[in-house]
């Protein structure tokens, strides 16, 4: 006999296996003894009461075993002598598009302009270390893209609910925990999705694809109205010694939204592009204990059973958006630029999301039309100054600036700062002053509601640090809403958080895998 039940019990049931087949053998009236397999298909936590409850759905094996797989395989057929397609950026976007090629049967050539997952960690560390940013291997470059030493938060808003349930399940595939397929909020963490992020690159590989790092695209290849391939530079020991690799196929440009050389390479070649409206603001971090304390409504915080709390706060302000973003529950906050003379922030966070403390974005909502003139680049050119001034008031290194969150509401500056997770470190720093007006204001009044909203939330315990501004693209490659290929250019499918399609890993994957089936349509026509 199987069984699905959906039941309400106290988290230290949710989280011992014995306890929950007894309370479920109990509830439904069979013996314990029976119960071959329980499998969770839905986990989440309710704390709106005082009484926290988890949620879960489980489909109950009694005097069965389970015959199915906990996740849906994907079969990845040997393609080496299929027509292959070039992905530029080997990020969700990229990874999941190269795959998705595959299962379609065609032979993917992935070119990313960073290095390898595990060889960038080293990179990653230098910058705290030597305070200097690799502009080729840092926190958005690099196999894996934005996505790899990030949160691993897996959730999306996206409607299309079978298209999510594949990229979770691919990941799966890859060495996730199968867990992220029951968690109403599935998170990986940022220790264990660079060995993820390989094991997608090992089935590319070993099904006949390519992937070269450290390979940057520079530049189009046009026959007419078509794209027929690109040109590569290869980055060898020193700039002498790069060279160039030419490559034929149709190009799906998965760059991710921090690659301005390839923005401004479109711009200047009169491919469509158009400004899109970000979101600007700071990281906010709180001591995870006192977050915890707030959302769990108790002075004794999480106990033993719950995970670190997570918050999400939203507010209208003189007609913008203000909301938090990105949340990170037990992280650390990291300095995500990706050249010199840029100070700019993200957040994100280990597996058991056991850090001291716990951050999030606090954005503003910024229109394209609030940024003064015609330029398709102006949303990014003021990303620009907004991060070379966050620099310069950080004293010209990666240590940010930063304020307390009661000061900054109430403008004064901090005579001192708490402690922090920011690795590079923090300078006391007068943000409600040198922030641009409508973003300072409307944060100052974002936190007074959040604050009346949380009692606790708003308070100086916490940390402001500049800036979040890479919270997506400032830019849309514009593209056609059905064939996603560019609106003049035939052969170009521009794809992911860089194209200005996606926001997030989930999304830029379904994004990718769309950009494949097209991509392959496209191919189609020529057979
Ligand atoms: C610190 C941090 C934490 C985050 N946490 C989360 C989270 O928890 N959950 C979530 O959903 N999202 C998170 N995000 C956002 C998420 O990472 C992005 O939305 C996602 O990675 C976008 O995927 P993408 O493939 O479109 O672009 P990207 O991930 O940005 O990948 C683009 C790739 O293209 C490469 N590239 C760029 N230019 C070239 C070129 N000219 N030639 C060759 N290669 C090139 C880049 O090196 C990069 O690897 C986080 C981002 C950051 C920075």
């Amino acid at each position: 006999m199987i069984n699905e039940y959906q039941m309400r019990v106290l988290p230290h049931v949710a989280a011992n296996e014995q306890a929950l087949r007894q309370f479920v053998a109990q509830e439904h009236g069979f013996d314990v003894r029976t119960l071959t397999a329980l499998r969770i298909l839905k986990r989440s936590i309710d704390a709106r009461q005082r009484t926290i409850y988890v949620n879960l759905k489980v489909r109950a094996y009694v005097n069965e075993m389970p015959q199915e797989d906990e996740y849906v395989r994907t079969e990845y057929p040997d393609v080496s002598n299929a027509p292959q397609v070039i992905v530029v950026g080997a990020g969700p976007g990229g990874l999941f598009a190269a795959l998705r090629l595959i299962e379609l049967g065609l032979r993917p050539v992935v070119v990313e302009r960073g290095k390898d997952v595990h060889a960038r960690k080293r990179d990653l560390a230098l910058i705290a270390k030597t305070q200097q940013v690799d502009a080729e291997s840092n926190y958005c470059f690099g196999e894996g893209g934005a996505g790899a030493y990030s949160d691993g938060k897996l959730y999306t808003r996206s409607k299309k609910r079978g298209s999510t349930e594949k990229i979770l399940n691919v990941f799966c595939q890859h060495g996730a925990s199968t867990r992220i397929l029951s968690d109403a909020h599935p998170h990986i963490g940022t220790d264990k999705l660079p060995r993820v992020i390989e094991n997608m690159r090992n089935t590319i590989v070993n099904s006949g694809g390519e992937v070269h790092f450290q390979t940057k695209m520079t530049q189009l290849l046009l026959r007419g109205d078509s794209v027929v391939g690109c040109l590569c530079e290869v980055c060898h020991d020193t700039e002498a010694t790069n060279t160039v690799m030419e490559l034929h196929g149709p190009v799906i440009l998965a760059t991710g939204h921090s690659a301005r050389d390839v923005y401004r390479y479109l711009a200047a070649s009169h491919i469509e592009i158009e400004a899109k409206g970000i979101a600007v603001g700071v990281r906010l971090e709180h001591p995870a204990e006192l977050i915890d304390q707030i959302q769990y409504h108790s002075p004794k915080g999480r106990g033993k059973y719950l995970p670190a709390a997570e918050y999400s706060f939203v507010t209208q302000v003189e007609g913008r958006g203000v909301y938090s973003f990105c949340m990170c529950p037990g992280g650390f906050v990291i300095p995500a630029a990706t050249d010199k003379e840029q100070v700019v922030v993200n957040g994100m966070s280990p597996s058991n999301r056991g850090g001291q403390w716990s951050n999030s974005g606090m954005v503003v909502e910024l229109r394209a039309d609030d940024v003064e003139g015609d330029d398709v680049l102006r949303v990014m050119r003021m990303q620009e100054r907004l991060e070379r001034d966050c620099w310069q008031q950080g004293n010209r290194r990666q240590t940010a600036p930063a304020q307390r969150m009661a000061d900054f509401v109430n403008s004064r500056l901090s005579y001192d700062l708490p402690r922090s997770s920011y690795a590079p470190g923090l300078l006391s720093s007068p943000l409600h002053f040198w922030l641009p007006k409508g973003i300072s204001r409307r944060l100052q009044e974002g936190f007074r509601t959040f604050g009346r909203q949380s009692h606790g939330f708003l308070t100086n315990e916490a940390v402001m640090i500049g800036v979040e501004t890479r919270t997506s693209s400032p830019v849309r490659i514009v593209r056609d809403a059905a064939t996603l290929m560019h609106v003049r250019l035939q052969g170009l499918f521009p794809c992911g958080e860089g194209a200005g399609y996606a926001g997030g890993i989930v999304s830029a994957g379904v994004d990718g895998e769309r950009c494949a089936e097209q991509c392959a349509a496209y191919i189609c026509q020529f057979s």
